[in-house]
């Protein structure tokens, strides 16, 4: 058993550097050395719990359209198997780094614990710009990035999923190579893929869903109707743009969305099915009628109820965390608070749902497309939601729990809890050999 603190240990965020250390994997490690701190870890399980267990770097030589050979590099880390297999996306993206890929591979390894599905944590990435590439150079890409990491994925071993710019399409081909060399169709090993390829109904919403669902519950904490409040939302993705639509679906206004080319607002509401149109059409929300432009960075000091960063790391920082105005941050990308911007949030009396627990419903779904497929037996989509439901409202109170048992914000309860978890499967499973 992880011994539990009776008192109650200050966090130990490094003192304050003039200027902050944003890189992702020691921001990842920092989280985990204060839940650490919390639950007086041992030494060496701190050593093992904070180090990835399995690290590969692949080339991926790809023919591209106009004949010639490009070499891209990728990642595949598992950091944690201690409760199940690895489990995480593969992301695409110019600025993947390996760091970025451990990070999220650990975050991947918390984020199971919190919502205590039997995973533990992976992540992949590949450093390419997918916005610049054909879908037949994507398709040759992903095969052979598949192939390389083959060894080491599997339905019992490692189970991909999308992130950030790669969909269920990317998934079908993944699962296609794995199919093909291994000899039989695999449907368990990947997850997020198209519905008629053993996908699970209800996945592609399941992010933002889980979101939602977890958000409500902060708003009966919070006292704050989500009927009318005001949401901003930075990333229009799969997390970003669904969250949108959900949101509104519950009457919450949507006063401002972004995407990588920037943002529009309007304090009256945006209408998010027209600006997923809108989108469609043009590729960017920007220049949407009816909306005055917005930068990320304003979109983020907005005046509003609930703030959803839906892209990438590190947007919240010492840099704006004094400037915040939402009651409630809702962190359905990764990595988006650095740990001193969660103090600052802390002091100003700001609810943030971490990442491990605000967009806790894309693995939880993706669990339950894992067992489908295991069963070869579907489930429908009422059913998924309902189930999805209870995963996030228990996981919700377990954090909010510890919150109050520990006198600590959001994130640090919520990797005790996740560490708690992972370090008890850690001991009594014991040390090979
Ligand atoms: P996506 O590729 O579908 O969307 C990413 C969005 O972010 C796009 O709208 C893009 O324009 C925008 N974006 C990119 N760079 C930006 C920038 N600098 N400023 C503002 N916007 C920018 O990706 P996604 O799957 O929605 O993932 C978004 C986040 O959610 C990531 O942190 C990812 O790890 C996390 N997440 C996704 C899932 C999932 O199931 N898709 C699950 C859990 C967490």
């Amino acid at each position: 058993m992880a011994t539990v603190a009776k008192a109650v240990p200050q966090p130990v965020v490094p003192r304050m550097a003039p200027r902050e250390d944003l890189n992702p994997f020691r921001i990842s490690q920092i989280q985990f050395d204060i839940a650490a701190e919390y639950l007086k870890l041992e030494p060496g399980l701190r050593q093992v719990l904070r180090t990835p267990k399995r690290v590969l770097e692949v080339s991926i030589p790809t023919k591209m359209d106009n004949g010639q050979l490009k070499v891209f590099t990728g990642f595949r880390v598992q950091h944690n198997i201690a409760r199940g297999p690895a489990k995480g996306g593969i992301r695409y993206h110019p600025g993947v780094t390996l760091d970025e890929v451990k990070a999220l591979a650990s975050w991947m390894t918390w984020k199971t614990a919190t919502v205590n599905i039997p995973y533990g944590g992976g992540k992949g990435g590949v450093i390419c710009d997918p916005k610049r590439m054909s879908k037949g150079e994507l398709e040759r890409m992903t095969r052979r990035y598949t192939s390389e990491i083959l060894p080491i994925i599997g339905p019992e071993r490692d189970i991909p999923a999308p992130d950030v710019y790669t969909d269920a399409q990317t998934m079908a081909w993944i699962m296609d190579t794995y199919s093909m060399t291994v000899g039989y169709s695999s449907l368990g090993v990947v997850t997020g893929k198209p519905v008629s390829l053993g996908g699970s109904q209800g996945r592609n919403e399941a992010t933002a869903r889980g979101c939602l669902f977890a958000t409500e519950e902060a708003c009966k904490v919070k006292r704050i109707p989500l009927r009318g409040a005001s949401v901003a939302i930075q990333g229009f993705g799969n997390a970003g743009s669904i969250a949108a639509r959900l949101f509104a679906e519950k009457r919450a206004k949507i006063v401002a969305i972004s995407d990588s080319r920037g943002g529009v607002y309007n304090p009256r509401g945006i209408d998010p099915l027209r600006a997923i149109r809108y989108k469609e059409r043009s590729g960017t929300v920007v220049g949407m009628p009816g909306a005055s432009r917005i930068s990320n960075d304003d979109l983020l000091t907005l005046k509003c109820d609930i703030l959803i960063p839906a892209a990438l790391e590190n947007v919240i920082t010492l840099h704006n965390a004094d400037q915040i105005k939402a009651k409630i941050v809702a962190e359905a990308a990764n990595g988006t608070t650095t740990p001193h911007a969660d103090e600052v949030l802390y002091r100003r009396g700001v609810f943030v749902l971490p990442d491990i627990l605000a967009n806790a419903g894309g693995v939880t779904v993706s669990y339950f497309e894992w067992a489908q497929d295991l069963q070869g037996y579907f489930w429908e989509e009422n059913e998924v939601n309902t189930r999805l439901e209870k995963v996030m409202k228990r996981a919700f109170y377990d954090v909010y729990e510890t919150m109050r048992k520990y006198h600590t914000h959001s994130r640090a309860a919520a990797y005790i809890l996740a560490v708690g978890r992972v370090a008890e499967a850690t001991l009594v499973r014991g040390l090979f050999p």
